[in-house]
């Protein structure tokens, strides 16, 4: 489970990041921000992978327009109480649940961590079990498809969607039309062969079947990307 250290030159690296808080500093909006009041109003929550490769910017200019919650493995139970806070409080009418390719909490998940520290245990529980109830609803036998990591991707997004519209308050924004609920698979690693680094809409509202999201047009772009693993 663990990754080869990367020797960074630290003096190199706070080098190279001071033009970069500088560039923030320089190019903070201030002139939208003072007209949103100094309040947030972002219109998406997303809950991604806090994985390096996966970025936020996918969506564009993040600065008060993206919720962002982060953990590994995209797990909603292992940061409910902020997903809703964007839901319930933001009210973003966007709910993105985007997973990717060779995904390391995936891997760890279906592997033995017995040996890691209790909070990571504890997370990669979660990982596990979102990843036996996806298998079990796709009538999948987890040990047999751990060596698909991708399609174990989509299938802990698709459990991350239908939990998310199993809570009350969130089945009632999207009954209400009020919240759109979108699973993401963003292919890192060119599993689709389409190309590195694409998006693909994987579920809707817990809708997978690609036709039937192809067929709705009031998911603007997110239509043409429909597309899932067998
Ligand atoms: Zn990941």
């Amino acid at each position: 489970m663990s990754h080869e250290p990367v020797k960074f030159d630290l003096p190199t690296l706070f080098q190279e990041l001071e033009p970069s808080l500088a560039a923030f500093e320089k190019n903070f909006p201030l002139a939208e921000f003072a007209q949103a009041n100094y309040q947030q109003h972002p219109f998406a929550t997303l809950l991604t992978c806090c994985d390096s490769r996966v970025s936020p910017n996918m969506l564009g200019d993040t600065f008060n327009r993206v919720f962002c919650v982060e953990n590994i493995g995209n797990q909603f139970r292992n940061s409910e109480g902020s997903v809703l806070y964007g839901l319930l409080h933001l009210h973003t009418p966007l709910m993105l649940v985007a997973g990717h390719s060779e995904c390391g909490a995936i891997k760890a998940a279906v592997s033995d961590y017995a040996a890691e520290p209790d909070a990571l245990i504890k997370e990669l529980n979660t990982v596990k079990d979102s990843l036996q109830q996806g298998c079990t609803a796709s009538k999948i036998d987890l040990a047999a498809a751990s060596s698909d990591q991708a399609q174990l991707a989509q299938l802990n997004v698709d459990t991350q969607v239908e939990i998310l519209l199993k809570h009350p308050d969130v089945r009632q924004l999207v009954d209400k039309q009020e919240l759109v609920v979108i699973g993401l698979l963003v292919d890192l690693h060119n599993v689709f062969g389409e190309g590195y680094g694409r998006v693909y809409t994987v579920n809707v509202n817990g809708v997978k079947d690609v036709d039937a999201i192809k067929a709705k047009d009031d998911i603007g772009g997110f239509t043409a990307r429909a597309r899932r693993l067998p």
